[in-house]
């Protein structure tokens, strides 16, 4: 016999963002990337974001070359020739 049990409403503890510490960004020079809106070439930044609660959160972001005003997360395609571990 199968027995549903309707889940009880989780009362919020709303969860504050935590504050950002720092945040810097710093330009990919190696990065190769089109705009998807116009096709222009962007510019690639790595955004490194630091919590006060210790946390790091790297993303990428990209903007277009021309005033299209496109920016957006992007995933930044550079050349690597490293080793891989498994
Ligand atoms: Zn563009």
């Amino acid at each position: 016999m199968e027995k549903h049990e309707v889940g009880h409403s989780a009362t919020g503890d709303r969860e504050s963002a935590p504050f950002v510490v720092t945040r810097r960004r710093r330009e990919v020079l190696n990065h190769f990337g089109s705009c998807p809106a116009c096709g222009y070439a962007t510019q690639a930044f790595l955004v490194t974001t630091s919590y006060a609660d210790g946390r790091t959160v790297v993303t990428s972001q990209g903007t277009c070359g021309l005033p299209c005003g496109w920016s957006g997360v992007i995933e930044i395609e550079k050349m690597t020739a490293g080793r891989r571990r498994g």
